[in-house]
């Protein structure tokens, strides 16, 4: 039995689940007889499918929360807190969590962690949909810091187009069928975009993930890291996969083709496998050893990497490609005809552009490049 469902279950009869209560959510008519139809589902099958109704999903193992554990927070509380974040009058306070709680005047009884694991992160937010930013203070500063050092490392457009820009990427696959990007720790609807009907994220039912680089003219393969597609992994990369998985069985490759000088590889500063927590590490030592030439992003700035801006569809949402069935293959194909659909064109256009997007950044005192 595939991980994400549960025995007996198929992605039919999670399908049916998912329609039928999308139907209701929405005040819409439910012909149950027409929706077992439509998946062949036979009526005995599409009635066991509903009684096999997912428990109330913090007591459901199976079925998880979309990102993380249940949280110990409330969710008004966690709403009071949020709102904060997206407040223009908050954006030149120096908030850290404890503060954040205070701000949004709740007793502080969770601890930092657990604020950090249901808020994501205190750095900025960025509207999935209408594109609204906030930035805080302190994040401005580091970015503006940033801007400017990099501005001084790769003055020209050629520095830029040498540039090989690499994340992960954390394919979603929900109870819809339909395909996402996992948002990044502050990528949010905004209060009133999440007022709006359809825009919401419902439940993952499996995970994909895939390490890839872009550049100017470049643009690599998927490369999947992890064989496990349950909807509980968050994809995070072991270091020891980091170096073997990737750095060994791709990067290595392109400096036997290219030589040293060829390239530059951005890495992802907020990944604990690139090695940017310490100076001396598994990764540095490969990097050091291969004579890998290689720069930190700026850290919780999707403007800043065209992984994260521009070359996706809006929200990060696939709307017309509609899975099946979650078989691993077919988790892989759709993430390979999604990547492939990614033009070279779009990418060398932001790539060309990185230099004054960074000049943008120390102009704005830091604040998040529109896209
Ligand atoms: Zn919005």
């Amino acid at each position: 039995m595939p991980a994400g469902y549960k025995h007996g279950d198929t992605p039919a009869k999670a399908m049916v689940r998912g329609t039928i209560s999308y139907l209701e959510s929405q005040g819409l008519p439910v012909n149950k007889s027409a929706i077992f139809r439509h998946f062949e589902l036979s009526r005995s099958q599409g009635y066991a499918a509903l009684s096999a109704s997912p428990k109330p999903k913090r007591e459901d193992p199976e079925w998880g929360e979309t990102r993380g554990r249940p949280s110990k927070i409330s969710d008004s509380d966690q709403q009071k807190m949020e709102e904060i974040l997206w407040d223009d009058k908050f954006e030149d306070v120096s908030l850290n969590w404890n503060g954040l709680a205070k701000a949004a005047g709740l007793e502080m009884n969770c601890n930092r962690r657990t604020l950090h694991r249901t808020l994501g992160t205190l750095a900025y937010r960025r509207c999935l949909a209408c594109g609204r930013t906030h930035t805080h203070k302190r994040h401005r500063e580091k970015r503006c810091d940033y801007a400017r050092k990099a501005l001084m490392a790769y003055p020209l457009l050629e520095d830029w187009r040498r540039m090989r820009f690499s994340a992960e990427l954390h394919f979603a696959f929900g109870l819809d069928g339909k395909m996402r990007l996992t948002p990044r720790a502050g990528e949010k609807l905004c209060s009133s975009c999440a007022q709006q009907p359809g825009l919401d994220w419902p439940r993952d039912i499996r995970r994909l993930h895939a390490w890839v680089a872009v550049g100017h003219g470049f643009k690599s393969e998927l490369v999947f890291y992890d064989s496990s597609t349950s909807p509980k992994d968050s994809g995070t990369m072991s270091m020891a996969d980091y170096c073997d998985k990737v750095l060994d069985k791709v990067v290595k490759p392109w400096l036997t083709a290219g030589g040293p000088g060829s390239f530059i590889l951005e890495e992802d500063a907020d990944v604990f496998a690139h090695g940017s927590a310490s100076k001396v590490n598994l990764a540095q030592q490969w990097k050091d050893t291969h004579g890998l030439r290689c720069t930190f992003s700026c850290g919780e700035s999707p403007d800043l990497s065209p992984l994260d801006s521009l070359v996706w569809p809006a929200g990060k949402q696939w709307t017309s490609a509609v899975l099946t069935d979650w078989q691993d293959e077919t988790l892989r194909r759709a993430a390979r005809e999604a990547w492939a659909g990614v033009g070279q064109d779009k990418i060398d256009m932001w790539v060309d552009v990185m230099p004054q997007r960074l000049q943008q950044v120390v102009e704005s005192e830091g604040r998040m490049v529109a896209w």
